[in-house]
């Protein structure tokens, strides 16, 4: 059992930049927390700060009910696995997995027992007399992994594991992990600038911007519920779309107006905008809550623009529509084979709208 806390952590560098403001976490045991955010928000210093490579400015780490925030970096019983796999090229993959043992007071039997066991996990038998110059760029990252969790660390901390592969590696490497943390049933805080391995990997997930938290949730909450509009951009292969809309009452209802398009709302939301009613708001839609209305089935919840590009990916393919002046992604099937510059109606579900305060940008429903 392990439990990391982090209360009212600040970080300010030498040069005076404030890396971290006020953060506060929680960590369960056995669970996978990602760190994500656009680069410089702060997450390596977070990581580097719970590893002990950093200085905590103010604030307190506590692990397990001790304050760590003096403790030295090989005391605190955590390993780290680093962007750039830094191995020793010159050593078998066995010595690099061996390589923190030795200095624990394993005897060589103990060693050998324990580079074999993770071996065997992390697939690389047949691997450990080999160097790193002979191996593929995802063994070598599994090789430091194996490196890492070798010492049954409480707390397995990762910084951008998979950044220095390609692609294809990468969702091979993303699964593994995965699989990875189901065998160790360890605890992981890794972190990402990539906000679909934040999606696939964690049970939990920490989206920071500017050294501030700005939500944390499972990966559905924030998806489905994004607290501001900062979470909802970032979040999602294709950005959400967003646009203003004007909230209006004609005495019965409340009502959304977007380009003299008329937006019906569901009763939840109607209660929430009650105080907004005159105002503009901005209201999100993700592009796969968007359909092309063929049989103008409703004068409701309508769009109306023109393709100017059609983007393929595999399966899929994405629409980029002008809609006065604003441009809207949608998703549509690969199949659907619709010309640019052709005019089109889009329809959307009222549920699937997502609505933020036009000056706080916090979600309002
Ligand atoms: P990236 O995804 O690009 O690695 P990040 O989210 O991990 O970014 P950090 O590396 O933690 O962000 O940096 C947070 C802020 O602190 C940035 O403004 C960065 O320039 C600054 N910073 C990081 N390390 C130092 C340092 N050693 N000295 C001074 N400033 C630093």
């Amino acid at each position: 059992m392990s439990s990391l806390q982090l209360r009212n952590i600040n970080k300010t560098y030498p040069n005076h930049i404030e890396a971290i403001k006020d953060f506060n976490l929680e960590l369960g045991d056995k669970e996978f927390l990602i760190l994500v955010g656009p680069s410089g928000c702060g997450k390596t210093t977070v990581l580097r700060m719970i590893a002990g490579l950093e200085q905590v400015t103010s604030g307190e780490l506590i692990l397990d009910g001790q304050c760590i925030n003096e403790l030295e970096p090989k005391d605190r019983n955590l390993s780290m696995v680093f962007q750039s796999n830094a191995l020793f090229p010159h050593m078998t993959v066995f010595d690099n997995i061996a390589f923190g043992l030795k200095y624990k007071g394993y005897t060589q039997q103990q060693i050998s027992e324990e580079v074999f066991r993770v071996a065997k996990i992390l697939e690389l038998e047949n691997q450990l007399k080999r160097k790193p110059g002979e191996l593929s760029g995802g063994q070598n990252q599994r090789v430091s992994i194996g490196r890492a969790i070798v010492r049954n660390p409480k707390i397995l901390l990762m910084d951008e594991p998979l950044s220095s592969l390609d692609a294809k590696l990468r969702v091979q490497m993303r699964v593994e992990i995965s699989k990875l943390h189901k065998r160790l049933e360890n605890t992981i805080v890794y972190v990402t600038h990539d906000q679909t391995e934040a999606l696939t990997l964690g049970t939990r997930v920490v989206v920071m911007k500017d050294g501030l938290i700005q939500q944390v949730g499972t990966p559905k909450e924030i998806y489905q519920n994004p607290s501001n509009l900062f979470v909802a951009g970032f979040i999602g292969n294709y950005p959400m779309n967003f646009l203003d809309a004007e909230v209006k009452s004609d005495g019965i209802s409340i009502f959304l107006t977007v380009n003299q398009s008329r937006i019906q709302l569901i009763k939840e939301q109607e209660n929430v905008l009650r105080n907004y009613v005159g105002k503009k708001i901005t209201i999100g839609i993700r592009p796969e809550a968007l359909f092309i209305n063929d049989n103008n089935l409703t004068e409701c919840n309508k769009l109306i623009g023109t393709v100017s590009l059609y983007e393929l990916i595999g399966a899929e393919a994405y629409l980029y529509v002008d809609c006065n002046g604003n441009t809207i992604t949608i998703r549509v099937n690969a199949s659907d084979e619709i010309q640019t510059n052709k005019k089109i109606d889009l329809h959307f579900e009222s549920a699937s709208l997502h609505m933020f305060d036009k000056d706080t940008e916090e979600r309002i429903g």
